[in-house]
């Protein structure tokens, strides 16, 4: 055999346990047929795609293509085909450990732990009151969890305290999409982008931050001639393909869809039964938007005004269109006022709730979705209900069996939990799949935090950057070791099927919850035999709210591979696309349109900090690197973070590809190796955010927040750059 030309290590890193070494044969691929293949979804992204798992000796050993799931065919990213190998990694966590100060982590029984557990809650609690400890969670995580995390919170630990870190990717376009539409839902499945005639993508990555999409995309335009037209400060890898691109300068959404609707409506190309008919509040945003001149929007968004006004007229003209966007526009101060200035859009055109015509906020998280429904988040209860409407507590106190006087009220979004961590008031933390140390902003405010802890245990898999401050880490369930639901970007529930379990003393995360409600005295309400129990618990809790899963049961998912939600009543086939018929989902029926001025973002570049930086993803890598930098392949594709710099700014300062460069915020300053790219706004430079360290470019990132979804300002900060010379 030959020689192969990387390492033994390298190979089995790259190519898992699969490939064995045996000499004197040399390198053999393993071709034993598997013990068993298991239809499930990658976890990487909120598109759920299907996979089929292969698993030998209690261990996924590869992946065949789902070719019969409709959403991917078969289609995987490079993440994707790579997810299998996670499971084999030497870091897996087995067994609990408590940290020991000057010794470090040493083993400890479930029993021991779990006494440590409650014993710093109950001394926390009784000394500081029941908001004094909270619970951070991972949106990541099945629906059936984040159910039970929701109930936990509310019923065991009775905190208001609860939140999760979808706080810092999709809450903008929930809140944006509740505003406008009274729900929050992709409009559409993605079956309408490839009966539509023109796709407008702002601020989506979407070739490597949800691949698959760009799939539809592509086929709408070779089946229907569908346009193109990306809007984002990067030329990204759709945007080079796209008819039309508007690189708009970061912060600058809200003026540049005013504009465009300011143009429509001059041009007459509104739907003016349909907002008669369907909406509310039009008249407010025609006055608000129409000072937004193509010539002023220029001078403020960088984008020509001859290139503004195409985008009016194709936008105007189309007889079907689809608009999607993510998290470049979300990620502002605000990215509320973003989401509902490009919605509005939609509604002038009355291009939605028809074959071809539609709306889609693209979720970034395994199951940002359904993560965003059920109840673990500071403001939610099951079903996309309001924490503070009194009917809504009324429901759920009444499924969960408690007094609605005991359920506590609205509680701190993350990135506030940590403010009152910092400021002494949040003594206990717990936190399950949540990495804040390298997701949440101004990572040295995170760092000092931390250290204040009374208390800190965290739940996961591998011992992400954030746990090395816990006083106790259990370990949970990997994906592929619990089964359950996830919900996908296009509303789509879907099965997640358990292919082996967890290795050590690891535990399904679920079980963990039930054990430390036993042992706070809250054992009745958490008494669930399987996952299936706790969906149906959630189904009914759900019922009545928007997010209504009522209808759902596994058996339907399984059988028609996925159901869209809502589904209220058992029968109900789903309701892939919403909106039929202009029924909207606020009290009154309609839509509202929503006016919005353009206002500035929180942190000014001036003449010290004078270039905007903006963060976002690679393909190679999936939200704070806890899995992917595991992954030996993804990590050779991208190792370690560098800066996008274009040409003209790269000679202005003397950097050359490969140069190292010093970014400097108002909080910080880090050293990068510069990429030399053309594809990027010459005022602004971009840095991928998978990294910890003295590499986290959320050392540069600010702490302000969207006044309404609480998203931090990810997408633009002040920074000035200069080479550094190591001699
Ligand atoms: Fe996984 Fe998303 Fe890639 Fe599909 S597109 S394979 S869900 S990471």
């Amino acid at each position: 055999m030959a020689e192969l030309p990387l390492s033994k290590e390298k190979i089995a890193e790259q190519f898992g346990p699969h490939l064995k070494y045996d000499p004197p044969g040399g390198w053999e691929l393993s071709v034993s047929e598997p013990d068993a293949k298991v239809k499930t979804h990658c976890c990487f992204c909120g598109q759920g795609c299907g996979i089929i798992l292969k698993v030998q000796n209690n261990q996924v050993v590869g992946f065949d293509p789902w070719e019969a799931f409709p959403f991917n065919q078969g289609k995987l990213c490079p993440k994707g085909v790579k997810r299998y190998m996670q499971g084999s990694h030497p870091d897996r966590l087995m067994y609990p450990m408590e940290n020991r100060q000057g010794v470090g982590y040493e083993r400890i029984s479930w029993d021991d732990a779990y006494t440590k557990v409650i014993d710093a809650i109950q001394r926390i609690q009784g000394e500081h009151g029941k908001d004094a400890f909270a619970l951070l969670s991972g949106v990541s995580l099945s629906n059936e969890k984040s159910y039970l995390i929701g109930k936990f919170a509310r019923v065991a630990l009775q905190t208001a305290n609860l939140d999760y870190n979808g706080r810092l990717c999709m809450v903008s376009a929930g809140a944006g999409n509740k505003k406008s539409f009274g729900i929050d839902r992709a409009a559409n499945s993605w079956a309408d982008i490839l009966e539509t005639d023109l796709i407008v993508c702002a601020g989506t990555n979407v070739s490597e931050c949800s691949p698959i999409t760009t799939d539809y995309i592509w086929k709408a335009r070779d089946k229907r001639g569908a346009k193109l037209i990306v809007i984002d400060p990067r030329m990204t890898p759709i945007a080079r393909t796209a008819d039309l691109y508007l690189p708009v300068r970061p912060g600058t959404d809200v003026y540049l869809a005013n504009t465009i609707l300011n143009l429509m409506i001059q041009a007459g190309h509104i739907d003016e039964a349909f907002i008669r008919e369907h909406t509310t509040g039009f008249e407010d945003v025609k006055a608000g938007v129409a000072k937004y001149t193509p010539e002023d929007c220029e001078k403020v968004t960088g984008v020509p005004a001859a290139n503004i006004r195409k985008a009016a007229l194709w936008w105007g003209e189309a007889k079907r269109s689809f608009l999607l966007h993510a998290r470049g526009i979300e990620h502002h101060t605000k990215g509320v006022d973003n989401v509902c200035s490009y919605i509005n859009m939609v509604l002038a055109s009355g291009r939605i709730g028809r074959v071809g015509c539609g709306y889609g906020t693209i979720t970034g998280q395994g199951n940002g979705q359904g993560g965003r429904e059920q109840g673990h988040k500071c403001d939610q209860l099951p079903g996309n209900r309001d924490i503070t409407n009194p009917e809504h507590r009324k429901y759920v106190a009444g499924v969960w069996g408690i007094d609605e006087k005991d359920m506590p009220g609205k509680g701190l979004s993350a990135q506030e939990i940590m403010n009152d961590i910092h400021a002494g008031k949040i003594k206990g933390l717990l936190s399950i799949c949540f990495n804040p140390l390298v997701s949440l902003p101004d990572q040295q405010f995170t760092e000092e935090a931390l250290k204040k802890l009374d208390f800190y245990v965290a739940i996961d898999f591998f011992l992400n950057e954030t746990a090395r401050y816990a006083d106790v880490i259990l370990p949970g369930s990997l994906h592929e070791e619990d089964e359950g639901t996830a919900t996908t970007a296009e509303g789509r529930v879907i099965r997640i099927q358990a292919a082996v379990t967890p290795p050590g003393e690891a535990k399904i995360d679920w079980h963990i919850f039930q054990d430390l409600a036993k042992r706070l005295d809250k054992q009745k309400y958490f008494d669930f035999k399987t996952s299936e129990d706790i969906f149906n618990e959630m189904r009914v809790a759900s019922h009545g709210g928007t997010a209504d899963y009522y209808g759902i049961t596994y058996e339907m998912i399984e059988k028609n591979m996925g159901v869209f939600w809502p589904c209220p009543e058992i029968g109900h086939p789903g309701t892939p696309r919403l909106f039929e018929g202009g029924k909207f989902y606020h009290p009154d029926g309609k839509a509202h349109f929503n006016a919005v001025e353009y206002r500035l973002s929180a942190d000014l570049i001036n003449e010290e900090y004078p270039i905007y930086l903006t963060t976002g993803r690679v393909i190679f890598q999936y939200l704070s690197g806890t899995q992917t930098r595991r992954i030996g392949f993804l990590v050779d594709q991208c190792p370690e973070p560098y800066v996008e710099i274009h040409p003209i700014l790269a000679d202005k300062h003397g950097i050359k590809e490969g140069d190292q460069v010093k970014v400097t915020s108002r909080r910080a300053d880090i050293l990068l190796k510069a990429k030399v790219v053309k594809t990027i706004r010459p005022d602004t430079v971009f840095v991928p955010y998978h990294w910890p360290d003295a590499k986290s470019v959320n050392r540069l990132t600010q702490r302000a927040l969207d006044p309404i979804s609480k998203i931090p300002e990810f997408k633009f900060s002040a920074v000035r750059i200069e080479k550094v010379n190591f001699t």
